[in-house]
């Protein structure tokens, strides 16, 4: 049932953090795993290191903020792989700053990446899925696409806007067998955190106290649910926000 063999999987910022754990776990299942990143280097090495464990990578250099480069990417992983059944779309980027203090170029940088990068890819990849017979779409929110916080005016609005896209979605296309979910996670540890726990005073022993696992989540933690949703297992299953935050939203 969860058997991904034969499948080949999109991960856009999938050279490092969640988007690397997701699709280590894609690749443990079986798949083909195409990692779209813009630092080739990155990518270059994560691609490396799966093809050593004999799992079935590769990398396209990608700036998902950008329509004709994700029309080139869509093309060149139908040139090179002949079709696309599972799309995770986690590229993402943050600014930590009040909202009156937010400039519109980062409000723009961050929806950018955040919300129509995935309504890019998604447009792309709903073709070729549609083609092919269907497909699995995985949108990356966050905790934050349901709770406010002071400092993420900009970040909260783009991960509610990906959980409300991918209802959309998910109805839209639901004839062509797609099924589209959310992924939020809470508090992992990855680069993207890394500068926050560091510079925050007080933020590590908060997010520890508050959640239930006691623990930050490891970026590994969000391959089970990319295994889940990406395989038939999940083929009833759409348009939902799922969870994977050790408890944190619960309490
Ligand atoms: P990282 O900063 O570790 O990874 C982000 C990835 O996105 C990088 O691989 C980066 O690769 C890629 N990326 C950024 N901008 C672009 C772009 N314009 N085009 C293509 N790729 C891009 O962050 P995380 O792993 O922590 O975050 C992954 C996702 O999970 C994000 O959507 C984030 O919002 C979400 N999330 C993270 C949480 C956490 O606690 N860490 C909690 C909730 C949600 P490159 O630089 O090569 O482009």
């Amino acid at each position: 049932m969860f058997d991904l063999t034969g499948k080949v999987a999109l991960v856009t910022g999938g050279n490092g953090g969640i988007g690397l754990g997701m699709a280590t776990g894609l690749a443990e299942a079986g798949a083909t795993v195409v990692l779209a990143g813009r630092n080739a280097v990155k990518s270059g090495a994560a691609v490396t290191a799966l093809r050593a464990r004999d799992r079935l990578a590769d990398s396209i250099e990608c700036d998902v903020t950008r329509e004709s480069e994700v029309a080139a990417l869509f093309q060149e992983v139908m040139l090179r792989h002949l079709r696309l059944d599972i799309l995770v779309n986690n590229a993402g980027t943050t600014v930590r700053k009040p909202p009156h203090e937010l400039g519109l170029d980062e409000w723009n940088r961050v929806m950018d990446t955040n919300l129509t990068s995935a309504f890019l890819c998604c447009r792309a990849a709903h073709a070729l899925m549609k083609e092919g017979g269907g497909g699995k779409i995985i949108n990356i929110g966050s905790m934050l696409s349901i709770f406010g916080a002071p400092y993420a005016a900009v970040y909260g609005a783009s991960k509610g806007g990906i959980v409300q896209f991918t209802k959309s979605i998910a109805t839209a296309w639901a004839a062509d067998n797609i099924q589209a979910n959310a992924v939020l996670p809470g508090w992992i540890d990855t680069e993207l955190t890394r500068g926050a726990r560091a510079q925050v005073p007080g933020l590590n022993e908060r997010v520890l106290a508050r959640t239930p696992a006691g623990r930050w989540g490891a970026a590994s933690d969000l391959a089970g649910i990319a295994v889940f949703l990406a395989s038939s297992a999940s083929d009833f299953i759409t348009g939902t926000a799922i969870p994977v935050d050790g408890g944190y939203s619960i309490t």
